[in-house]
């Protein structure tokens, strides 16, 4: 679950208390998460693009971009989905010159035992 972004409002408390990762203001109509673990509010970019919390000692991690900002590498491993044609075991068990040649073995067996 991605942490819910706020646009700043005016006169908004977040406006005082700047971002910790970039150490710049917050200001009003930007997009900002507020730190799941101890609420100190990031710009959006900045929470995202650090991968959580810019303050010291703090260990809040971002789970998930948001959809708006596209998420960068979501086409990667698709290629790695290819479906491999399946490799039937059985059909390796016996291969057919194999077949021909315990046939063919059989019959002169059979030969021999029919003309004594
Ligand atoms: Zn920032
Ligand atoms: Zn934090």
């Amino acid at each position: 679950m991605a942490e819910p972004s706020i646009v700043v409002p005016a006169h908004s408390e977040y406006i005082a208390q700047g971002c910790p990762t970039c150490h710049r203001g917050i200001e009003e109509g930007q997009t900002i998460v507020l730190c799941t673990r101890c609420r100190v509010p990031h710009h959006e970019n900045c929470w995202y693009d650090k991968g959580g919390c810019g303050r010291v000692g703090c260990r809040g991690v971002a789970t998930a971009r948001g959809d708006k900002l596209g998420v960068p590498g979501s086409k990667a491993g698709e290629a790695l989905e290819e479906i491999k044609p399946v490799h039937d075991p059985r059909s390796s068990q016996l291969p057919i010159p194999l077949v021909l040649a315990i046939g063919a073995i059989v019959l002169i067996v059979a030969y021999y035992l029919f003309m004594r």
